[in-house]
């Protein structure tokens, strides 16, 4: 029923690290065992979490009697960098279960003890533990041969995690490092963590004026006019897409009693995410989702099968109950809108119904650049619905997949309890992957609001329902492109797209009626008539990443013409003004990637 949640699951036998079978996450797992044997040099009695390698590098949990210092970081990669330069074998051994609890009972590794308890049995009849010089640590390998297999590393920063993600659970800090195989590599990721430190999108974000945070309302934006302008354009493009796809536009109350939640079942499982109001008599919750209202819409009158598809979209307002003070920005926030679409159709619409969304997603990502990658998620051990049940529903997103030649990856087990989905990814400029768009098929909803439609039979039969979003929430999807394009946005995206630069006060009038035949053509122009020098307003104006630069003088004047600079450094003379504006017109219209390349992208300077 599409409740998306973020929580971690981690199952014990997920916890016994490693799964690191490409030779990179081998040496980068290896790492984390290096890192924790210095962790335990210089913090003897020090308890471990887990380990692993992750994407561009890996990263160990521990407890530990005080918080970590950048100095400490320093301290641990010395020592690392010891056993490193004595190049000590890796080994591996094995124990029982009750060998093993016992063994790492007096060690006092408590979280250890509880990973061994939890495996389930098939898991346990023998635990491995892999030992460097006299540091052991339980794991399931594959290890390099030796410590002087490491290839060039770097310790990066450390974080509070709670132990297996849980609040509840003690605060453990999380040393995060890198390790490549070669220095450039390294060099390379290191480059781009600075880069992404530069395009963070709350510096950007005030930089470019675009929208603030205020502690009167914790993790919510505030959007500026030129944030507003940004989100327009995204919401454009969104509804354009949407109405080829067949999709009409629904909105939804904010507000609604805790009888639809009970329903839904948001009130049993999602509640904790959700703002609960004393309505005066009633019980209400501010709305974390779209779907169990659109399903009231829905259910107003009959509809044949004849009717089906039905396709709503859906861009309201939503809730949810986020934790506030983490310091993510747009990442996490507790007001939000999704660009939603929900389709309710005959079992027989279903695989396409999968392909429209599967085809939108990659016609709603084109003009920002990036390429989405698939990734059906499968069914997970716990779970509604018999095994029939799965089969059919793994086998429809499956066939999507595979008639519209889509590539995909399967991420076995990731499902949500009730239902199969796919997730959709795209890596941005810098190499970063990220998560926005999942397409979700679900029969449990329509099950639990009795969802029916005539058949034409004559019977009544059950409709399912595809649950996606393609941007995911504009608020976080405006984080992940200012941080993509470094706030040089192209010219359909741009708040301003031309910025009109009067070369004296005598040029005012005519910068004026630029700006008004830009603004009747539907772009987004402004005239800069600050009394400053020309130069400043260009370098202003650039600084602002404004697309194009409209220089206006004497000449400009008596031709109706203009001089356009792009931010990339072009540049021309006497474009007759008529010309200019069609020309721009165009390109945004066409949502063309222009200009290009973007400032600040990598390459590019
Ligand atoms: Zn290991
Ligand atoms: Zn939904």
């Amino acid at each position: 029923m599409a409740i998306e949640s973020d929580e971690v699951r981690t199952k014990a036998a997920e916890l016994l690290d490693a799964g690191a079978h490409e030779p990179l996450d081998t040496m980068r797992h290896s790492a984390a065992h290096v890192m924790a044997a210095a962790v335990l040099e210089l913090f003897p009695g020090a308890k471990l979490g887990i380990g692993p390698a992750i994407r561009d590098g890996f990263y160990y949990d521990f407890d530990l009697p005080r918080a970590l210092t950048p100095a400490d970081l320093e301290a641990i990669e010395e020592r690392m960098r010891a056993q490193v330069a004595a190049d000590l074998p890796f080994e591996r051994t094995e124990l029982d279960r009750p060998a093993a609890i016992e063994h790492l009972t007096t060690e006092g590794q408590d979280y250890k003890v509880e990973i061994v308890r939890e495996l389930p049995d098939e898991d346990a009849r023998v635990v491995s533990f892999y030992r460097h010089d006299s540091f052991s640590d339980l794991c399931r390998g594959p290890h390099v041969a030796s410590t002087g297999r490491l290839g060039p590393f770097k310790l990066l920063n450390s974080a509070g995690a709670y132990w297996r993600g849980d609040e509840k659970r003690p605060m453990l800090q999380r040393i995060y490092g890198t390790v490549w195989e070669i220095q450039e590599d390294l060099d390379r990721y290191l480059w781009r963590l600075e880069e992404a430190k530069k395009r963070d999108h709350r510096k950007l974000g005030r930089d470019l004026d675009l929208f603030s945070f205020h502690p009167e309302s914790p993790a919510a934006p505030f959007w500026h006019p030129r944030g507003m302008a940004l989100w327009r354009a995204l919401e454009d493009w969104s509804r354009e897409v949407r109405a080829s796809g067949g999709f009409s536009e629904v909105r939804t109350p904010s507000l609604v009693r805790k009888e639809l939640w009970e329903t839904s079942g948001h009130w049993e499982l999602y509640q904790d995410n959700m703002f609960v109001l004393d309505d005066h008599d009633h019980v209400s919750g501010l709305k974390p989702m779209n779907c169990p209202q659109e399903i009231l819409v829905y259910k107003t009158r009959s509809h044949s099968y004849r009717e089906l598809p039905i396709r709503y979209a859906d861009y309201s307002v939503l809730f949810r109950k986020e934790l506030t003070g983490a310091l993510s920005g747009m990442f996490r926030v507790r007001q939000l809108v999704q660009d939603d679409s929900h389709v309710f159709c005959r079992d027989d619409q279903v695989i396409d119904e999968i392909n429209l969304a599967l085809k939108l997603v990659r016609m709603q990502f084109a003009p920002f650049g990036v390429e989405p990658t698939f990734k059906l998620a499968t069914r997970p051990e716990k779970r509604l619905g018999s095994d029939e049940f799965w089969d059919m529903a793994e086998g429809k997103l499956q066939t999507a997949l595979d008639e519209s030649g889509t590539p995909y990856s399967l991420d076995v087990g990731g499902a949500a309890f009730y239902a199969p989905k796919i997730d959709i990814f795209f890596e941005d400029a810098l190499g970063r992957e990220w998560q926005n768009a999942t397409v979700q098929l679900d029969y449990q909803l329509p099950q639990r609001f009795d969802l029916e439609y005539r058949a034409a039979d004559g019977g009544f039969e059950r409709p399912a329902i595809l649950h996606y979003a393609i941007y995911g929430s504009f608020e976080r999807f405006t984080a992940v492109m200012t941080e993509h394009f470094a706030g040089a946005f192209p010219a359909w995206l741009a708040p301003v797209q031309a910025m009109i630069i009067p070369i004296a006060d005598r040029h005012l009038e005519y910068a004026a009626r630029v700006r008004d035949e830009l603004t009747a053509a539907g772009m987004r122009a402004e005239v800069d008539d600050r009394s400053e020098r020309m130069q400043a307003k260009l370098r202003d104006a650039q600084e602002q990443k404004v697309p194009v630069m409209l220089v206006v003088g004497d000449r400009d004047e008596e031709a109706g013409a203009v001089s356009p600079r792009l931010r990339t450094g072009e540049s021309m003379q006497g474009v007759p003004l008529g010309e200019f504006v069609a020309e721009l017109r165009r390109r945004v219209e066409a949502r063309e990637l222009w200009p290009y390349p973007q400032s600040g992208e990598a390459g590019a300077d």
